[in-house]
């Protein structure tokens, strides 16, 4: 069976998606796709075989010959489209964040947790690259011993003008957030956002953060967030155990010695560093929907428990000083990966 899906919001990671999504080597095609820039939508539509530009997201949801939704527009639409999206029992997946306030994704929460049935998948793909899937079978086999301590870096080569402080949290930290949750299968239990020497090529932003994450059972992480550094684009983890230690290897396809210096090539962006995850990404939920079966990767309550912690590093960005987290009770939706 080919999944027929929608595709709201066409720019950067909408198209990066769609050469997934139509075409590609899983069963799905793109028949639809709407773009608050009517004239974009026509275009990318266009340059499809299937595919029909709609006037709104909301026509989209509603199309017939919409399967399944994929939502790539910006962060403040994402609430609405995914609520219709399970008003009308459709799958999505949703980019991350999956809303921008902790209230609007716990409004998601409470509308899947009253249709009975899991059919939202956020975006994020650190969960579907190789990597950081071997990094999570290492600590999970017991290679390390217990986790004791974890240090992470986020670097980009540089963000656009319009990138705020508090992206460095919201849009970037944000990886990290679903990604420590994820790795060692804790809730984060309190965060404090420090605020180094800046560095001059930051213009206004306060660039580098040090952000300390306390996880439930004790384990102690630090993640650099720098933005500027300009040498390319670098994810670092490594996990610190009781016997030992494990880490993502550079990602240099090929290293260089030459002139008495050993190189290697550092990615330019994400969507270099990550091509695969994506890849892996859709392909699975392309895959879960095409069987029928209810979405298994990171779920609405992924998206809310990372924009709580996302919102509490916040307020220790403004206000200073360690600030604790507790979540609500998970509902039991969310209790344990579904049945296949
Ligand atoms: P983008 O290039 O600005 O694309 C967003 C598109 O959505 C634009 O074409 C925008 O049109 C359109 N749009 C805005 N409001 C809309 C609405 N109400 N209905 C339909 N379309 C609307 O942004 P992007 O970089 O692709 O990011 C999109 C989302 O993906 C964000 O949530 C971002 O955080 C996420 N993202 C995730 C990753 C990852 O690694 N997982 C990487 C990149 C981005 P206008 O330009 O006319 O406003």
């Amino acid at each position: 069976m080919t999944l027929d899906v929608g595709v709201i919001g066409v720019g950067m990671i909408g198209q990066e998606h769609i050469r997934r999504l139509d075409g590609g080597p899983g069963g799905s095609r793109v028949v639809a796709v709407a773009d608050a820039d009517a004239q974009r939508a026509a275009t990318v539509a266009g340059q499809l075989s299937a595919a029909k530009a709609l006037a709104s997201g909301d026509e989209l949801i509603a199309s017939d010959a919409v399967d399944a939704v994929v939502v790539t527009s910006w962060g403040p639409t994402h609430e609405p489209y995914v609520l219709a999206c399970i008003a009308a029992g459709k799958p999505v997946f949703c980019e991350k964040p999956l809303a921008t306030t902790q209230d609007a994704c716990r409004r998601i929460v409470d509308a899947e947790v009253a249709a009975g049935r899991r059919g939202v998948q956020v975006g994020f793909n650190r969960r579907y690259d190789p990597a950081h899937r071997a990094l999570k079978q290492a600590v999970d086999g017991g290679a390390i011993g217990a986790p004791l301590l974890v240090h992470c870096a986020h670097r980009n080569a540089s963000v656009p003008g319009h990138y705020t402080r508090d992206m460095s949290i919201a849009d970037t930290a944000i990886h990290e957030i679903d990604q420590l949750r994820w790795l060692l299968g804790q809730e984060i239990a309190a965060v404090q956002v420090h605020t180094p020497r800046k560095s001059s090529r930051g213009g206004e932003l306060q660039d580098p953060l040090l952000v300390l994450f306390e996880m439930a059972d004790g384990v102690l992480v630090d993640v650099e967030v720098s933005v500027n550094v300009h040498y390319g684009y670098e994810i670092r983890c490594e996990v610190s155990g009781e016997t030992g230690t494990v880490e993502l290897a550079d990602t240099a396809p090929v290293r260089v010695r030459s002139a008495g210096v050993v190189a290697g090539l550092v990615p330019a962006d994400w969507r270099e560093r990550f091509t695969l995850s994506y890849d892996i990404e859709l392909r699975e939920w392309v895959d879960t929907v095409v069987a029928g079966r209810p979405t298994q990767g990171p779920s609405a309550w992924d998206g809310y428990a990372a924009q709580v912690v996302s919102d509490a590093a916040l307020q220790s960005l403004h206000a200073g000083g360690r600030v604790s987290i507790e979540l609500p009770p998970r509902p039991g939706l969310y209790a344990a990966p579904p049945a296949s």
